[in-house]
């Protein structure tokens, strides 16, 4: 039989960088290192647009949990100028249209592939160029590969057997189909009550004929009291943008307010319950800075779990859903707090109903529902997966990225992550990987260390370029004292105690557990990033020739 002719080789396009994802992280990449540096960048992005997170999280009831005036480029006066938000905390199509302005404003969709999915990227060192193939096989090389492809971008489907048997529709959250799902008239079973199911169980209730809620870990949530924003607040956040802009640099977690300077111990319980009050008042993420040993003193977290505990269990008006829904293991902020409207009322809905699956788990999908151990049997018509993400080392690990020698990244991280900074892997020599596993990133609002990333990344390739060096690679014993650093920092905090959530790798079965963002603060972080580009770059080896270029 003759042979199949092989497959042609698409001819490779070379660029300076290569950049990896269109969202928030890939277009101020692209912007500052065309733009700042002259860079000739591309961006390869998997989707048909920009918006990275926001493009594929388009569920029910999504929208951002950090506060829209702060949920935004801070680099640009003009793009802070020419855009206004209409609610406290945006939804998801809006932060979309952000998006889209931001990369239209900016002209950066010329430089970007849409629908390439990077299947594979190799360093080649005799060229010194990564060698990047997208999935259906086209070809780019450039000496820079920049990975901006988030922390929670890699889904996580659990293995539940059965699936392929049920008759009815099944979605991931992080994966919703673009033309939305109906469903008016069905009963819906939703699992995972994270931030995304919390989000999304009181609009499906609103539309669905019946919701059930399986919950495996009961969470704290917070009320997010969203509303319009008049005028005069957009109009202030305009006019203060430098004084809110200092404010997120000098904040452990990049948001626009402080931490109480308070411990919740050394007040009376009447002051501490008021001032919880006036947090849970006011909504948001903000009543974990209500004290500033919330997150650090078990006995002090214990006063801000009661007090939320205590709110959930006045609003269920069932008794045993409230106690289930309040039957909380873990301290209140060690896994990320979700904010709401009104998720702990929807179980007041009569057409919503609380399945305990830590009581009685799932046993298996069948063909017209769910079964648990018991024998109990739910029969639905649509499942929605809340189930979250291979977070942080996901999307990097999927990419299939090979260093020095043949290093598959895989290889390098089978015990966990390791980097120095978050931003770069020994072994990877010019690979940075913004908001990558180490740096602070998911404990912070997102924009702020997306912009402190991308600041560091090209002003280390400027300098490199200055010192006409050709790479810069992360040495293996910075990157040694960096995941130590990493722990510390974890264990100086309560994190750790929630043993089962995604900062630790735990929600995704043979996952390495270990503590993967960095817990010491961003204002901390930026700091000490500061400190080893004005050092000249301890803990990096420069090396190689290339042409000298003015900074
Ligand atoms: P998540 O926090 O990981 O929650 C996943 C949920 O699914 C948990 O309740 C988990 O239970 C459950 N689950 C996972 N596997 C399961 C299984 N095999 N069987 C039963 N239940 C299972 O994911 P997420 O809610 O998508 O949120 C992830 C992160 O995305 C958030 O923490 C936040 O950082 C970000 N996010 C932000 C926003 C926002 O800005 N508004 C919105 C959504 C998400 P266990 O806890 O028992 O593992």
């Amino acid at each position: 039989m003759p042979e199949a002719p092989a497959a042609p080789v698409m001819p490779e396009t070379t660029f300076d960088a290569l950049i990896v994802g269109a969202g928030f992280a890939g277009l101020y990449q692209l912007h500052a290192l065309r733009d700042r540096l002259g860079l000739r960048a591309h961006v390869l992005e998997a989707a048909d647009g920009v918006g990275g997170t926001w493009t594929w999280n388009r569920y029910p009831g999504a929208r951002c949990d950090s506060e829209s005036h702060a949920y935004a480029f801070y680099f640009s006066d003009d793009l802070l100028q020419s855009w206004d938000w209409s609610e406290r905390y945006p939804q998801q199509p809006e932060i979309l249209r952000y998006l889209n302005h931001v990369a239209d404003r900016l002209d950066l969709k010329r430089d970007i592939t849409f629908g390439a999915r990077v299947g594979s990227a190799r360093w080649d060192a005799a060229a010194g160029l990564w060698r990047v193939a997208t999935q259906d096989g086209r070809r780019y090389a450039a000496p820079f590969l920049v990975t901006a492809v988030g922390c929670l971008s890699s889904t996580n489907m659990p293995d539940i057997p059965g699936r392929e048997d049920f008759a009815g529709a099944v979605h991931h959250t992080g994966e919703w189909p673009h033309d939305g799902v109906d469903v008016s008239g069905k009963r819906v079973a939703m699992i995972g009550t994270g931030s995304t199911g919390i989000q999304a169980a009181p609009v499906l209730a609103e539309a669905a004929a019946h919701l059930t809620v399986f919950q495996r870990t009961a969470n704290y949530s917070i009320p997010a009291r969203n509303r319009p924003l008049d005028d005069a607040f957009k109009h202030w956040a305009k006019a203060h943008a430098a004084e809110i802009r200092a404010t997120m640099h000098a904040t452990p977690n990049g948001h626009p307010w402080t931490v109480g300077p308070r411990s919740a111990l050394e007040v009376s319980a009447e002051e501490r319950e008021a001032a919880y009050a006036a947090a849970w008042e006011k909504g948001g993420l903000a009543l974990r800075a209500t004290f500033r040993d919330i997150l650090t003193d078990r006995a002090a977290n214990d006063t801000a779990a009661d007090f939320i505990k205590a709110r959930i269990r006045e609003v269920v008006q069932d008794p045993a859903t409230a106690a289930k829904l309040a039957d909380i293991d873990h301290p209140f902020a060690t896994k990320r707090p979700p904010i709401d409207t009104g998720y702990f009322e929807t179980f007041n809905r009569a057409n919503v109903a609380l399945a305990d699956i830590r009581a009685d788990p799932i046993e298996r999908i069948t063909a017209t529902g769910i079964r648990l151990r018991s024998g109990a049997e739910h029969a639905v018509d649509v499942i929605v997966f809340a189930t979250g993400f291979d977070a942080m080392t996901g999307a990097l690990l999927r990419m299939g990225i090979s260093g020095r020698d043949g290093l598959a990244l895989s290889d390098a991280w089978a015990a966990g992550p390791r980097t120095q900074l978050g931003l770069q892997v020994p072994g990877f020599p010019n690979l940075f990987t913004i908001t990558g596993p180490g740096s602070p990133s998911v404990l912070t609002n997102m924009p702020v260390a997306i912009e402190q990333h991308v600041e560091w990344i090209t002003d280390c390739i400027a300098q490199l370029r200055a010192q006409g060096r050709a790479t810069i690679e992360a040495t293996d014993d910075a990157a040694e004292a960096w995941v130590a650093h990493v722990n510390d920092a974890a264990n100086a905090t309560l994190m750790p105690q929630a043993g089962h959530s995604w900062y630790l790798g735990a929600n995704v079965p043979g996952k390495p557990r270990v503590f993967m963002p960095y817990a010491g603060g961003m204002a901390r972080y930026r700091a000490i990033c500061a400190e080893v580009a004005a050092q000249g770059y301890p803990g990096f080896v420069m090396a190689g020739q290339a042409a000298r270029v003015p900074a």
